[in-house]
């Protein structure tokens, strides 16, 4: 074997394990997860509430209180974890290329394109930013996922856990998953501690109880862990874990983004550059009921029932308006944000014009 093709072996090899390695990895920690939670489950109910409190400490109305509080919790994280799937991180519509150029005299050219919006985001010439994959403009907050295979609106990360990505239509129903397995680890957690200590302490040495101490402990302060940063991100100004990881460092939060913007008044299109910090701030609905209210549901006795009541469903009509296109997908810009970019363009803090087709429709 020669140089060159002993390369191409180790390449070809090193490769495929690496796709087994994945597809291995997607499906074996839902497994495990599901396998401990069964487990926790078993031990909980048989060898705590039954064999214990129950049986050997005649405490029947206890036993039974706790083992139909707890099965009720698995339950509803099971039907909660079932929507996750089902309903998915929603799809972001298609969106054809902006009308920047002038029409075509080709009658032959039938590209379909539609009007520029009021801003999004764009290069240094003011062109939308553009995923090849989907062929679409990649809207605000929209990112493509390699899970999925197309881009998802307001993305908050991949769970490999729950095993799918989380994105803005089972965001709320993710949030309630983990509101209810805090409440059921830290109900099975604490029981066991304070059944151990007071009634077993000298007799029974059970093996699976230390071991549930031990995992839904575990589990416990990982899901409040996990619920308190995703509550802290969005009272922080309705971020997603996307945006907190994309400005962990200086330099992160220091990068440009470039954004497009129609001043009204003048009756132009402005290219302005910005920091990323300054761009995580568009999302934000100026209080932090407002921005939980934008994540979970206008009412705030619907925020613990684990049912999705938006449909956000993008308009399947030809609209050659972007608002139309996306529907609820369509994302809401801060005002304040829009009014500090159009002090900028007044300043003259600008990077170019921009003369697109599609304003003259306006
Ligand atoms: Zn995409």
């Amino acid at each position: 074997m020669n140089t060159s093709s002993k390369k191409k072996w180790f390449n070809d090899n090193n490769c495929s394990f690496d796709i087994r390695n994945k597809k291995f990895l997607k499906f074996i920690i839902p497994i495990i997860f599901i396998g401990l939670l069964i487990y926790c489950s078993w031990a909980f109910i048989h060898k705590l509430c039954l064999s214990q409190i129950y049986d050997k400490s005649n405490k029947k109305a206890t036993g039974i209180a706790l083992i139909v509080t707890y099965g009720c919790l698995i339950l509803l994280i099971s039907v909660i974890w079932f929507q996750i799937l089902i309903i998915g991180p929603g799809k972001q519509p298609q969106v054809p290329a902006f009308k920047i150029y002038q029409d075509s005299n080709d009658a032959t050219d039938k590209t379909e394109c539609i009007n520029p919006p009021d801003i999004y985001q764009c290069n240094i010439n003011g062109y939308p930013m553009w995923c090849p994959y989907c062929q679409s403009v990649k809207t605000f907050r929209s990112h493509h996922s390699r899970f999925t295979g197309y881009c998802i609106p307001k993305f908050d990360h991949y769970c490999s856990w729950l095993c799918t990505v989380i994105g803005q239509d089972n965001y709320k129903l993710f949030l309630n998953f983990l509101i209810y397995s805090t409440i059921a680890f830290g109900i099975n957690w604490i029981t066991t501690i304070i059944c151990y200590l007071k009634y077993f302490k000298k007799r029974d040495h059970d093996g699976n109880l230390v071991a549930i101490v031990v995992i839904a402990g575990l589990g416990f302060f990982f899901t409040l862990g996990l619920l308190g940063s995703h509550i802290y991100y969005i009272t922080l100004g309705n971020l997603r874990s996307i945006d907190v990881i994309g400005m962990k460092t200086k330099k992160m939060r220091d990068m440009i983004v470039f954004i497009c913007i129609w001043d009204n008044e003048l009756k132009r299109r402005f290219v302005l550059q910005i920091t990323k910090e300054q761009y995580s701030q568009f999302w934000d609905r100026g209080s932090v009921i407002r921005n939980l209210k934008d994540v979970f549901e206008p009412y705030s006795l619907l925020w613990f029932i684990p049912i999705n009541f938006h449909s956000s469903k993008g308009s399947k009509d030809e609209h050659t308006e972007l608002g139309d296109r996306l529907g609820n997908y369509n994302v809401k810009i801060n005002h304040k944000i829009k009014n500090i970019m159009k002090q900028k363009i007044r300043s003259g803090d600008y990077i170019c014009t921009v003369d697109a087709a599609g304003d003259r429709y306006r």
